[in-house]
C-alpha cells in the first residue's frame, strides 16, 4: 500500500516535470508554431559597404545587412544583428553563440572545414593599396624589409601579410582590430602598405578622395558567402532558398544598386 502511494506521488512529480518542460520548449523561439524564429546573426563592422554602422541611427548597416534582412523576410524568421571582432567569429559560430556570420567572409577551403557556408553572393579580392602620390611600391613586389604592412585581424589580409613577414620581405605586419584605423594609418604614414579587400578599400578611397590608392593586380580571388554552424543544414537551406528567391524577384539587384551604384 505505501509502496503504491510512493509511485504515485512520484507518477505526479515526473508527470509534472515532463509538463514543466513541454512549456519550456514552447516559450523557446527556435521550434514554436506561432512565433517567429529568431537567429542571432554577427558581423565586424569596419568593413563598408558590405559591413558598417549607419551614421545617423548608429545601427549595424550595409550590402550585408539588407541582404540577411531580405532573405529572413523571405524565409519568415527575424533577426537579431550583433557586432563582434572578425577574429571572433567562427568561434562565436562552432560555440553556438550566433547562428549566422554575414560579414563579407570570404568562404575559404580552410574556413568551409569549420563552418557551413551558403551560396556565395560576391565574388572579391584582396589588393595592395598605399598612401596617394607614393612612387616607391607599385606592387606587392616593391615592399621591402623596412616596411610595415598592415591588415585586419582575422582576414585573409591578415594572413598574407603575416606570410609577407614570415619570408622577410615586410619588416612587420601590423595586425588591426578595425580596418578604420588601418586605413588611418596608411594615410598617415604609419603604414606603407594596406592589404585588404578590393571593394572595401574602394569605399575608404571614395570617403576621402585623394589619401589613398590601389597599386597593382589583384592578389587572389575570394568569394563572400553567409556561415552557419557545421552541420544546420535546416538554416543552411532557409539562406540558400531565400537568397534564390531575392535574385529571382529583383531584390537582390535593387540591393546591389543601392550598394554599390
Ligand atoms: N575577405 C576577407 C576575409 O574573408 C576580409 C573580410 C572582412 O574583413 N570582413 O578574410
Amino acid at each position: 500500500m505505501k509502496m503504491k502511494k510512493l509511485i504515485a506521488i512520484l507518477l505526479i512529480i515526473a508527470m509534472t516535470f515532463a509538463f514543466a518542460a513541454c512549456g519550456n520548449a514552447n516559450d523557446d523561439q527556435k521550434g514554436t508554431s506561432d512565433a517567429p524564429t529568431i537567429y542571432k546573426v554577427a558581423m565586424e563592422p569596419t568593413f563598408p559597404p558590405f559591413d558598417t554602422i549607419d551614421e545617423e541611427t548608429q545601427e549595424l548597416a550595409g550590402f550585408d545587412v539588407d541582404l540577411m534582412n531580405a532573405i529572413a523576410a523571405d524565409q519568415g524568421f527575424e533577426l537579431e544583428w550583433i557586432n563582434m571582432g572578425f577574429d571572433g567569429l567562427i568561434a562565436a559560430l562552432q560555440a553556438g553563440n550566433i547562428d549566422i556570420i554575414a560579414s563579407g567572409m570570404n568562404a575559404s577551403k580552410e574556413r568551409r572545414e569549420k563552418v557551413d557556408f551558403s551560396t556565395t553572393y560576391y565574388d572579391s579580392a584582396l589588393v595592395v593599396a598605399v598612401k596617394e602620390g607614393n612612387i616607391a611600391i607599385k606592387s606587392i613586389d616593391d615592399l621591402t624589409p623596412d616596411m610595415k604592412a598592415g591588415a585586419q585581424i582575422g582576414t585573409t589580409g591578415a594572413e598574407l601579410a603575416t606570410e609577407l613577414f614570415d619570408e622577410g620581405k615586410i619588416g612587420e605586419a601590423k595586425i588591426y582590430n578595425g580596418l578604420d584605423v588601418a586605413v588611418m594609418d596608411l594615410q598617415n604614414g604609419t603604414i606603407d602598405a594596406l592589404i585588404n579587400d578590393l571593394p572595401v578599400t574602394k569605399d575608404y578611397m571614395a570617403a576621402k578622395p585623394g589619401t589613398i590608392e590601389i597599386v597593382g593586380e589583384a592578389l587572389n580571388a575570394e568569394s563572400y558567402g553567409f556561415a552557419v554552424k557545421k552541420g544546420n543544414t535546416e538554416l543552411l537551406e532557409k539562406i540558400n532558398t531565400g537568397m534564390q528567391n531575392i535574385i529571382d524577384d529583383g531584390t537582390f539587384d535593387e540591393i546591389y544598386t543601392k550598394w554599390f551604384e
